[in-house]
């Protein structure tokens, strides 16, 4: 059996780390808004070049109140990937604007920047690029589309954590970057978890009030905020692992590397890697057009593996109403193509091999 991700092998090699921080925790009781959440914050910021990282409940609320701290309202329209989890469009409308969905560049899966810039109307605020499957957006483009019409840059960063675009981490380019701990995530927790970055001082101030029910001071409400706090236990586990993120997402690159070599020939369109950025491969994708041929036979060996993402946003019943007619090429062949393989760090050349062996035969 192969699983999409293996999130044992990580947590036996972190266990004494981790079971020690979390029994410490419990002793000390400050379960909310404790010491290791400061910490991870401190060390995640650091990590990641920016001055703030606010340690939230979720990747989805990360974007959302991202957002929202940044004042992004109803009558805003923010333009975004269709190719992307719900979460980055379910923000967008939580703060009450609108979802502007175009297509991708197709060989990265990323927001097409000359598809950003045809979008833009008086009532455009912000840009919201998502970083899909581990690889930057191409953010030398979009910053300068951002500057230029005086719009909002911010990052879903919910798969790339430790990616770099032009040597600066994916986070710390927009004016702000929401990340997710999802367990799965290249970073991830032992339940749910997120980040707000920003190094804009006013900003990271009105994230920490939205994330703690609108309050500075205990008891004094200024606006109606959240509650929406990273937990002190998933701290600990973050902390442990974020020592290691940068051999994680080698061991990623590693993986994605050998797949890539064992798949030339076959046909299949194997992840493009841009030379823009660092690739951290949270998912290594691939198009081609015997998806179900091979997903079966992957099935009928125990391998796992997996479709992101089947149905792109502006095709959604959420959003059929609003996007009704609307046609996105580049998105709807991918989400028609595209499979996803097994990776992460801790997985073994004879595993590869194995998936490679099982995909070659199928077809
Ligand atoms: C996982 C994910 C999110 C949401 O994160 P949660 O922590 O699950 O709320 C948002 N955007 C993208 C691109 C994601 O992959």
């Amino acid at each position: 059996m192969i699983p999409m991700v293996d999130l044992k092998v990580q947590y036996l090699k972190l266990k004494d780390e981790i079971d020690r921080g979390i029994l410490e925790a419990l002793e000390k009781t400050q379960f909310i808004l404790g010491p290791n959440v400061s910490a991870f914050e401190e060390e995640a910021a650091a990590y990641l070049g920016v001055k703030h990282a606010i340690g939230v409940a979720s990747g989805t609320d990360a974007l959302h109140l991202a957002l929202a701290a940044a004042g992004i309202k109803e009558g805003d329209e923010v333009i975004t990937s269709p190719f992307t989890f719900i979460a980055t469009a379910e923000a967008i409308r939580y703060v009450g604007a609108t979802p502007v969905f175009v297509d991708i560049d197709p060989r990265t899966y990323n927001i097409d920047p000359a598809a950003i810039e045809a979008a833009i109307t008086p009532r455009t605020r912000a840009v919201l690029p998502v970083h899909l499957f581990g690889q930057p957006a191409d953010m030398g483009a979009i910053e300068a589309i951002c500057a230029k019409h005086g719009l909002l840059l911010v990052e879903d960063c919910a798969q790339s954590f430790g990616a770099a675009a032009a040597g600066r981490m994916t986070g710390s380019i927009g004016a702000l970057g929401a990340f997710s701990f999802f367990p799965s995530k290249n970073l991830g927790c032992y339940g749910d978890g997120g980040l707000v970055t920003t190094s804009c001082s006013e900003t990271a101030e009105m994230v920490k009030v939205l994330r703690n029910h609108g309050s500075k001071v205990r008891y004094h409400h200024s606006v109606i905020g959240y509650n929406s706090r990273l937990d002190e236990i998933q701290a600990v586990i973050l902390r442990a692992k974020l020592k290691h993120i940068d051999e994680y997402n080698q061991g990623r690159r590693r993986v994605a590397h050998l797949y890539s070599e064992l798949l030339a020939g076959t046909g299949i369109v194997t992840p493009f890697e841009d030379g823009k950025g660092v690739h951290v491969y949270h998912q290594y994708t691939l198009l081609t057009d015997r998806r179900d041929d091979i997903m079966k036979a992957l099935t009928g060996a125990g391998i796992a593996s997996a479709i992101y993402y089947p149905i792109p946003l502006h095709k959604q019943d959420v959003f059929a109403v609003q996007f009704a007619g609307l046609t996105l090429p580049v998105t709807e062949d991918a989400a028609a193509r595209c499979m996803s393989l097994p990776i992460f760090p801790e997985m073994t050349e004879e595993q590869v091999r194995e998936v490679v062996g099982v995909i070659k035969s199928a077809l």
